[in-house]
Parts: structure tokens; sequence; C-alpha cells
């Protein structure tokens, strides 16, 4: 195991506001290069951040070739105004408002295009989210153009017809997927989508004291259920843990990554999961910086 396919460099796995005041007015180098170091020593190569539009991650690109570490970004994330990702991401109220933030993410050496179009998993409820997902409209033409500018797009998106949607977009790789029906795993597999479920962001949650764990333990279920499908159906699985959430610490939160998945796919595990990986290596390539 080699790669985490979903980072947050800027994100401490305990209180997202902590973390970004530590790299305000800039980021802080003696950390990124703590966090680099231990990822190097756990034999973790190659990383893709999620972004954030404090710089964290484009300074912590800058630094990773020290450590031996791939690492790529989309400089920030992309929402749209009002929708869940404002505290991390850019937002954009107009499609022309869209393409000047793809543009700006150009300027600032972006390696792919990072797109928010869905709420979060409400982990009060089983099969709950936050709010509504973007439509299927706006998905394929946030997706669309991004592709004509030559990049990849990976998407954080929740919910079977959201997920569904997106994946017929020809979006890249998926993110998070929760409740997934047939017709959402069928369409992941048929426009060859890499699924990264980031199963620790749900399995590291029971003990923290914050939800009911008898909930978190059907939630977890369900995405595994859905993993499994996924995986017989010859689909791409990839191990992302998104490292900085909530109780999914850098480093250790891959480890627990890797373990949830073996947990759900059992002695396939390295096969399936290499081949996501290098899917997402040959699609999500370090931009050529400084020509
Ligand atoms: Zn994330």
């Amino acid at each position: 195991m080699f790669a985490d396919l979903h980072i947050h460099m800027l994100l401490d796995g305990v209180y997202w506001r902590d973390a970004i005041a530590v790299h305000k007015p800039q980021p802080d180098d003696a950390l990124i290069r703590r966090r680099l170091a231990a990822y190097r020593s756990a034999g973790i190569t190659y990383l893709r951040d999620g972004g954030d539009r404090f710089g964290v991650c484009l300074r912590a690109r800058e630094l990773a070739a020290e450590y031996g570490i791939a690492y790529c970004t989309p400089a920030f994330p992309i929402c749209k105004k009002g929708r869940y990702g404002g505290f991390i991401g850019r937002s954009w109220e107009t499609f022309a408002d869209y393409q000047a933030l793809l543009a700006q993410a150009r300027a600032a050496g972006a390696d792919f295009i990072k797109l928010m179009v869905s709420g979060l998993m409400d982990f009060s409820a089983f099969g709950a989210l936050t709010e509504e997902p973007l439509t299927g409209e706006e998905m394929r033409s946030l997706v669309a153009a991004a592709h004509d500018q030559g990049f990849a797009v990976m998407a954080h998106c929740n919910g079977a017809k959201a997920v569904q949607s997106l994946a017929i977009s020809g979006v890249d790789s998926i993110e998070h997927g929760a409740y997934l029906d047939d017709a959402a795993c069928h369409a992941l597999v048929e426009n060859r989508v890499v699924w990264v479920p980031t199963l620790s962001t749900i399995g590291n949650l029971p003990g923290s004291g914050r939800y009911d764990d008898a909930v978190l333990t059907q939630i977890l279920r369900s995405a595994q259920e859905n993993v499994r499908k996924v995986a017989a159906l010859g689909g791409f699985i990839g191990l992302g843990s998104d490292a900085g959430a909530f109780r999914v610490p850098h480093v250790a939160g891959t480890l627990s990554e890797e373990k949830w998945l073996r947990q759900t796919l059992g002695e396939e595990t390295d096969a399936i999961l290499t081949a996501a990986e290098t899917q997402v290596k040959s699609r999500f390539q370090p931009a050529k910086r400084g020509t």
C-alpha cells in the first residue's frame, strides 16, 4: 500500500477551525514537513490532496519532492455558493464564475479539478444527507468544462441519484459515495469511475461520543456492502482516507482506511486497490510546472 488518494494537509483530524488557524497567515512549513516525513516513513509515496483555499496543499506539493512523495493537488475545491464546501473551497454562482475559477486553478498550478456536488452524511440518522445535490445538468456542465481544459475531475458526492448522475457525467473519481443503490453501482462501473469510499470517515467515529454508535455501525455496513457490490462488478475501489477529517489523523488514517478496506474486500484487496491506484496515477498526473 503506497498511496493515499484523498487527504487534506490543511486539516488535523480534530477540529477544522483550529487546523485552519494554524496555517494563517501562511502555511506552517514545520507541521507540513512533519506530516510528509511521517507519510514517507510509512512507505506512502503518492498523495492526492482534496484541496484547500489557504495554500496549504500547494505548499505541501512544493515540499513533497524532498520526501520522495508525488503530490497532486487541485489547489482549492470548487463548490456552489451557499452549498457545502465553502469553508475550504471557492464558490461559484454562475457558469462564468465557475470558468473563472478554472482559470484561477490553472494559474495556481492545479493538477486536477476538485468539485463538491452534494452535502455530507448526517451521522445522526441512517440515510440522511445534509443538503440537496447539484442537478445532473449542473454536474455535466462542470465536469465537461474541466475536461475541455484537460483537467481530470475528483468530486465529493453522496446519495444514489447524485452519484449515478455524476458517474454518467464522466467524472474521474467520486469521493465518499454514501447510500448507493444498484443503478448507482452499475453507473460507477460502466463509466470506469474510481470510487474512493473513505470508510474511515465513518468507521473511525464510534467511541467519539458525538453520534449514536448503532447508527454509525449501520452506515458503515451499508457502505461496506456497496464496496463489495462494486468490486464484484469489476469497478475501481481506491484507498483514500480523507485524512484530516474528524477522527481521521494523517498517516494513521491511511492505515485505518487500509484496515477497513481489507475487512471489506478480503483476499482480493491488494489486486482491487492496485487497479484503482493505477487508474488514479495515470489520470491525476502532476501538472507540468514552470513551463
Ligand atoms: Zn475530503
